[in-house]
């Protein structure tokens, strides 16, 4: 007979999970019970390409292959492998990046933004971060202990920052400001203008800027992304890349951070990254072979890719438009869109039904945060066309019944 539990004490999580919400991954636990009863979930709430119809190049398996055939299974410098660093130094230098001062590869993107943040505010500063955003931002610095502090990106004006609400949202304990651009979960690609005009406020105000540019390679439109940090080489900012989205290995975790700013002025920050970089050993280590050949190898697949997105983000906003109560602009990157949705119901009780009802998986606007008193969903248009179409046809559906 197993021994009464009643008298154990219940183990609590930490208080400072509060604020930590990852409505991409909660509302997949619905979908997955769903699943088991059988139903047939239409899925557009996941970025991960190798779930839809996208494939590693070849050429990348194969490198990390080698890697660990020859042996590279033991720890990695902390900063990574010089021939991944190199090869990151030499694209941000192309892209025009200067007065760079650290290049160093992490477990993805999301985990330079943890050692980045980590770095530099203390509990009780604050970072500006975007409203709506990508939720681990706040998830990082609920974690760190700071002030909540977001800017609003402006629907009215193809969700481009809000310059007016970011200066009047600086105080004298903001330290930095997080970027997205291209940005989940909106889509947008940020105008040159917008952005010299954040780098001036940096400056002005002497903020770190952290520029998340993890979908810089997926621009759908002709309108170029501009690299933010080449618009200030003077003000101190880590531009955030890596393989997961445009090499097509989300699961391989390779990012990387690259600080650039005046040497003097960013010295003692970056003793603070290193010595985080050191204190977590390394990042994958075999993965970090395939650095190297994604940026210089072949960029073939990049053009399918975008192919691909261009077509399913024009079905998806035809889409949108067509649907009575909702209303969307046309995303210029990544494969995000973010509707607006009109309805008296809230947006986490309309994505619940709507999955319940018709199998259609998005995520609630809520769970990015929005603007006071507006809805949206986040549309994820990796699936391919039928996918896409059948979803469409349920959500029309569903808002006919519902909302007619
Ligand atoms: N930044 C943004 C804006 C993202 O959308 C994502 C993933 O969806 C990440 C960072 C995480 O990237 P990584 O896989 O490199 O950790």
């Amino acid at each position: 007979m197993s021994p009464s539990l009643d008298h154990l004490p219940v183990v609590h999580a930490a208080a400072r999970l509060e604020h930590v919400r990852y409505a991409i991954r909660d509302m997949a636990v619905l979908a997955e019970q769903l699943a088991r009863e059988g139903k047939t979930i239409l899925p557009l709430n996941i970025g991960d390409p190798l779930k839809f119809d996208f494939r590693t190049p070849p050429h990348l398996i194969a490198a990390v292959e080698k890697a660990m055939r020859d042996g590279h299974n033991g720890y990695a410098p902390s900063l990574g492998i010089p021939e991944a660093v190199e090869a990151i130094r030499a694209e941000a230098e192309r892209k025009g990046i200067r007065n760079l001062q650290s290049v160093f590869l992490t477990a993805g993107v999301s985990e330079a933004l943890e050692i980045c943040l980590t770095a530099l505010v203390n509990a009780g500063e604050n970072v500006l971060s975007p409203c709506p955003e990508y939720p681990l931002y706040s998830a990082i610095l609920a974690k760190l202990g700071t002030e909540p502090n977001s800017y609003l990106l402006d629907e009215k004006n193809e969700w481009e920052p809000d310059l007016e609400d970011i200066a009047r949202k600086i105080n004298s304990r903001t330290r930095g400001i997080l970027v997205s651009n291209p940005n989940n979960p909106t889509g947008a690609v940020y105008s040159r203008p917008t952005l010299e005009r954040i780098t001036e406020l940096a400056r002005q105000h002497h903020l770190v800027i952290f520029a998340d540019e993890i979908y810089d390679k997926l621009i759908l439109d002709e309108a170029p992304h501009a690299t933010l940090a080449t618009l200030a080489p003077d003000v101190p900012v880590v531009s955030f890349n890596g393989l997961s989205k445009s090499y097509l290995v989300p699961g391989w975790r390779v990012g990387w951070g690259v600080v650039s700013g005046e040497a003097a002025t960013v010295k003692p920050y970056l003793e603070g990254i290193h010595q985080l970089l050191r204190a977590r050993l390394c990042s994958n280590h075999p993965q970090q072979f395939a650095v190297r050949p994604a940026l210089e190898g072949s960029q073939d697949h990049l053009i399918e890719v975008r192919s691909k997105l261009r077509v399913r983000r024009d079905l998806t906003v035809r889409a949108c438009r067509t649907t009575p109560h909702m209303s969307c602009g046309a995303p210029r990157g990544a494969f995000y869109a973010f509707p607006k949705i009109d309805i008296p119901d809230s947006d986490e009780d309309f994505v619940k039904r709507l999955l319940v009802e018709k199998h259609v998986l998005m995520v609630h606007g809520t769970g990015f945060g929005q603007a006071p008193g507006t809805k949206h969903v986040r549309i994820v248009f990796l699936p391919n066309e039928a996918t896409l179409t059948r979803a469409y046809e349920g959500l029309q559906a569903f808002i006919a019944e519902h909302y007619a």
